[in-house]
This record gives structure tokens, C-alpha cells and sequence, in this order.
């Protein structure tokens, strides 16, 4: 039952996406299609095996199928696991509902000393009023970041990737929203893997979305 204290950093070509859609396969009777993996991706490997002791517990009670994880998402640096009964009428047993929580605490705490972007020991620290758990190289890495002035898309980046930020600005235009797909393909593009330089891309797509609309209404 106990979570490997070994996590190797990740594989340069690691593929998020099959490990996803794996995990999703896999675990299917307790995550819900619409959970999205809001971590990046030296989390996974936690979330595998967090998903697995979730599963193994409902099943040594007889109650997989009524439970599930609704939601995994980063809290103040630590991974958060939310588990649900699947309708207001299902109690679960109260010893069963200790185990789970032990479980998501474990998982908390082993995620406040991993790595969220490549999975390696790390500690939390706080990047320009951001909280993250960051190992050495990912910490100097971010620093550096910051300290080229972070926020923002790479500069050049808006004129060599003009289909793809139309595409994102489309769609932010459509939805009110950038979809995951889109942030994982940027992520991709610009090589930037930090949960804070994603959303501050974001918030520079919206920001030149914004000022279209503007503009079109002018018009
Ligand atoms: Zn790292």
C-alpha cells in the first residue's frame, strides 16, 4: 500500500497525454471523465498511485462504485485528491472514510516534497507570490525566469506561432475560456512547463483577446 520514497525524474519525451488517458483507462470506475489533471506532470506518478490505493480501499470495503475522485488540483504547493459518494443518499463506513483520508494526506505530503514539473525531491518555495514545489533545477530554473521578467509570452513567440494564438484566441473569444488542450499544446510550443509562465500566457492571450473584442466593437 505504500507509495515508492523513489520518484526518478521524468524522460524528456515523457508522454503526459498516454499516461493520462492510461490512468484514465485504468481507473475508470473511480475518476470521472471530466476530472481534468490540473498538475503538472512530476505530480503523475504520485496520482497513479494515489488512484490505486483509492481504488484498492473502496474495493477491501465492497463499496467500489460508490465513491469517486471528482477533482485533483494543486492547493498552496500540495496535491489535493477529492473523493465524493456518488449521491447524497450513499453514508460511507466511517472506517473506510479514516482510510481514504489517510490516503489523501499521505499523498499531500509526499507531493510537498516532489517536484510538480519532473518528479525528483524538492522542496515548496514561493516564485513571485506563487506557491510550488520545485526541486533545485526547477527552482533555478524558474528564478531565472522571473528574473527575465516571467509573465508574459516569449518574446517572438506571438509572431512565430500566429496560427496557434489566433486558434487560442478564437476560442478564448468563443468560450470565455482556453480549453487544456489548447495550454498543453502551447506548453509544448514554447517549451515553458511551470504551472505560473501557462497561466501567465493565458492571461496574455485574454489580455490581446480582450482588446480585439474591444477593437471589433469600435469597428
Ligand atoms: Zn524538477
Amino acid at each position: 500500500m505504500s507509495m515508492s520514497q523513489e520518484v526518478p525524474m521524468l524522460p524528456d519525451n515523457f508522454d503526459r497525454e498516454g499516461f493520462i488517458s492510461g490512468l484514465r483507462e485504468k481507473h475508470a470506475h473511480i475518476l470521472l471523465p471530466s476530472v481534468a489533471m490540473s498538475v503538472d506532470n512530476g505530480w503523475l506518478r504520485l496520482i497513479a498511485a494515489i488512484l490505486g490505493e483509492i481504488e484498492t480501499c473502496l474495493e477491501s470495503h465492497g463499496c467500489l462504485g460508490l465513491a469517486r475522485v471528482v477533482r485533483i488540483k494543486e492547493k498552496l504547493a500540495a496535491m489535493r485528491v477529492y473523493v465524493e459518494p456518488i449521491s447524497a443518499a450513499v453514508h460511507l463506513p466511517k472506517q473506510l472514510e479514516i482510510e481514504l483520508t489517510d490516503i489523501r494526506d499521505k499523498a499531500e505530503q509526499q507531493s510537498m516534497q516532489t517536484c510538480e514539473v519532473c518528479g525528483d525531491p524538492a522542496k515548496v518555495g514561493n516564485y513571485d507570490g506563487c506557491y510550488q514545489t520545485l526541486c533545485r533545477y526547477h527552482r533555478h530554473e524558474r528564478l531565472a525566469w522571473l528574473a527575465a521578467g516571467g509573465p508574459g509570452l516569449p518574446s517572438g513567440f506571438a509572431a512565430a506561432h500566429a496560427d496557434e494564438i489566433e486558434q487560442a484566441i478564437s476560442e478564448y473569444l468563443r468560450t470565455g475560456d482556453l480549453p487544456e488542450q489548447w495550454t498543453a499544446r502551447f506548453d509544448h510550443l514554447t517549451g515553458i512547463r511551470h504551472r505560473q509562465a501557462i497561466s501567465c500566457a493565458k492571461m496574455s492571450i485574454s489580455q490581446i483577446a480582450a482588446e480585439r473584442a474591444r477593437g471589433d466593437q469600435n469597428d
